[in-house]
């Protein structure tokens, strides 16, 4: 399994510099972004596989959040399965925790026969790696952090398995993965087909909160013509800072010395300017809503004040 992870942060290495998007994509309001071989990032974020001490640091590179998009494609959108992976028996298969707790790899030949046929069990018992809990009143719900299912629950009807349950952000869990899980739910429930699915926890070193999921998909009988991705989604909030390392948070405050154009919404019957992730910016008014890309101080010099809940 140490080697498979191994091979996958290498495979996300070398094609992030490569990929292009290709197949069909969920009706997500967020594009596909346009200009991918961007993703080419700092290699501060270095990945190593869990549990593999030699890896240490500098073994991969994690894509870099650019604050709009909530995941990049990876690997022009080819999933990294060998080809007798694919199997139309259903299966699931999930990884032990690593020493620090960490899951792993999780994966399915998702069927009709796995979906759930009975209500949602608990799963606050499980206290996945990393798992430090803050509200924030501009977060959907207000918590930060979601027991984010590997495989979604609407797959595989897991409830408490902690080898299927992250700590990510609820930007992570709506925005970034259930697009995706929804494709793959819809195609099966339509066809009774089978999606070969598996969803990896991308950890730097020995960081408890993942930095990302790499989420790979290809319909079985039909080799991917019905569904097909493979992408990376990122475990970000926008307007909150994780220190990665623990799981703890803060608010993202502008720095005020860093003039870099970033998206505001503009509410132009209000004077206020907010984060695009901002519940306000969410519900605006059309008519009053305009979008900039701008530093922030060009906003305060047109009189836009800053959101009181985002403070962008
Ligand atoms: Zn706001």
């Amino acid at each position: 399994m140490i080697n498979r992870r191994i091979l996958l942060l290498l495979a996300l290495t070398v094609v992030l510099l490569l990929s292009a998007c290709a197949a069909p994509f969920p009706p997500a309001r967020q594009q596909a972004p346009a200009a991918l071989e961007t993703a080419e990032v700092p290699s501060a974020a270095a990945a190593s596989a869990g549990g593999d001490s030699s890896a240490g640091n500098g073994s991969g590179e994690i894509p870099e959040f650019d604050g709009e998009n909530p995941y990049v494609v990876v690997n022009g959108n080819e999933p990294f399965f060998s080809p007798g992976e694919l199997t139309s028996e259903s299966y699931e298969t999930y990884s032990g925790l690593d020493p620090l707790g960490r899951c792993g790899p999780a994966e399915a030949s998702v069927g009709r026969d796995l979906m759930p046929t009975q209500e949602r069990g608990s799963i606050r018992e499980v206290r996945p790696s990393g798992w430090r809990q803050a509200t924030y009143d501009f977060v959907d719900g207000g918590a930060l952090y979601n027991r984010c299912h590997l495989i979604g629950w609407q797959l595989t009807a897991e409830d408490a398995n902690a080898g299927n349950l992250i700590t990510g952000t609820r930007y992570l869990n709506v925005q970034g993965m259930l697009p995706f899980e929804n494709l793959v739910a819809d195609y099966v429930k339509e066809t009774g087909n089978h999606v070969l699915y598996r969803v990896t926890p991308i950890f730097a070193g020995d960081e408890l909160v993942a930095r990302g999921v790499l989420m790979e998909a290809e319909s079985v009988e039909d080799e991917g013509e019905g569904v097909q991705f493979c992408i990376y989604a990122f475990n970000v909030q926008p307007g909150v800072e994780i220190d990665y390392q623990t799981g703890e948070s803060w608010l993202a405050r502008a720095d005020s010395g860093s003039e870099e154009p970033q998206l505001y919404i503009l509410n132009t019957n209000t004077g206020k300017f907010h984060l695009p992730s901002c519940a306000s910016a969410v519900d605006m008014n059309p008519a009053n809503r305009e979008e900039v890309r701008a530093p922030r101080s060009s906003l305060l010099q047109d009189e836009y004040r800053p959101c009181g809940a985002c403070q962008p």
